[in-house]
């Protein structure tokens, strides 16, 4: 279902089969020139066809087309390898071209082996074909163009200004349109639901990047967020203030957590309130297990950064336990 959303701006809204998001929210900027499509959906049919059927009501040939992915995330990107193919441009953010590409490098996903030793996940069996990132991940793409932060797109009339916003991934990518206060967000901002921050290797501080982000965002004149999934939101500096309580109110259940006693990332996880349709820890789809697990020990470094609580590794598995100075 196609529907004008503003001048020249179409939404088309991409079926995300067995995902609790439901929808993914593809934008199509109408232009004389070369149409602007920004994400795509899995790579998997139910998305291949919303996703043709979206540009086929607008007359929208895709030979003609630019295609940008806001994140390396499969529900964004997975289709761009196929959309290459049939003639259209693809373009990615400057630092996440180098991870959406990886995600083709069989030692990508061996390092998610290493993070569910690190998060205690072993115990779970979890194997990497259950991750919908790695399933419907797109295939092999070498030939595009990388859009580096401040530089300007023009279509359909807009200035369209590539705004480096990272958190949800290091390297995520918005589209700033000034004249009219619209911003393409991605991931970065979702009215109802949290946007995942997870853990990215130990040279980050996630959350505060995202914090950081976020505070960058906040200042912004915004009209209107053209978000990733769900609704469209109009008073962003309210939701980033809500977002700001949600991960306060984790920080301190984690602490809260440990005052039980040193606890793995997994169990911190396991004991964690998630808004899942699922009885216990143990019922969660392993999936969701390995997204709690990244959320939680995002959190959980944040606070050990901040000196907050401490922690050691035990044979390639970290333990995190409340901090003496704070008890
Ligand atoms: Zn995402």
């Amino acid at each position: 279902m196609i529907r004008e959303i503003y001048k020249n701006i179409y939404l088309n809204e991409i079926t995300l089969p067995n995902s609790p998001l439901k929808y993914l929210n593809s934008y199509i900027i109408k232009d004389g020139e070369r149409p602007l499509v920004i994400d795509t959906g899995f790579n998997r049919p139910e998305c291949r066809e919303s996703f043709l059927a979206g540009l086929e009501e607008l007359s929208v040939d895709i030979g003609q087309t630019d295609v940008l992915a806001t994140h390396l995330h499969s529900d964004h990107c997975g289709l761009i390898h196929e959309l290459k193919e049939k003639g259209a441009r693809v373009m990615m953010g400057e630092l996440e071209s180098a991870s959406i590409t990886a995600l083709n490098d069989p030692r990508y996903w061996d390092r998610m082996e290493e993070l569910a030793r690190l998060y205690d996940l072993e115990k779970y069996a979890l194997k990497i074909g259950d991750h919908p990132g790695y399933k419907f991940r797109p295939g092999d793409i070498n030939d595009y163009r990388t859009l580096s932060d401040g530089e300007t797109l023009k279509k359909g009339g807009y200035n369209l200004q590539v705004l480096l916003v990272p958190g949800h991934t290091p390297g995520h990518i918005a589209l700033y349109e000034a004249e009219h206060g619209l911003l393409f967000c991605g991931d970065l901002i979702l009215e109802k639901i949290t946007p995942t921050i997870t853990f990215w290797g130990f040279e980050h501080d996630i959350l505060q990047v995202y914090f950081n982000t976020l505070d960058k965002v906040r200042r912004l004149p915004v009209k209107l967020l053209l978000t990733g999934h769900r609704a469209l939101l109009k008073d962003h500096t309210r939701r980033i203030d809500q977002l700001l309580v949600h991960h306060e109110k984790r920080l301190a259940e984690i602490k809260d957590i440990l005052q039980g006693g040193e606890k793995s990332v997994a169990d911190t996880a396991g004991r964690m309130t998630w808004d899942i349709k699922a009885k216990s820890w143990e019922d969660f789809p392993k999936a969701q297990k390995w997204f709690a697990a990244g959320e939680a020990m995002a959190h959980l470094e944040h606070l050990y950064r901040r000196g907050q609580i401490e922690r050691r590794g035990e044979n390639g598995t970290l333990l995190y336990k409340a901090s003496r100075r704070e008890e």
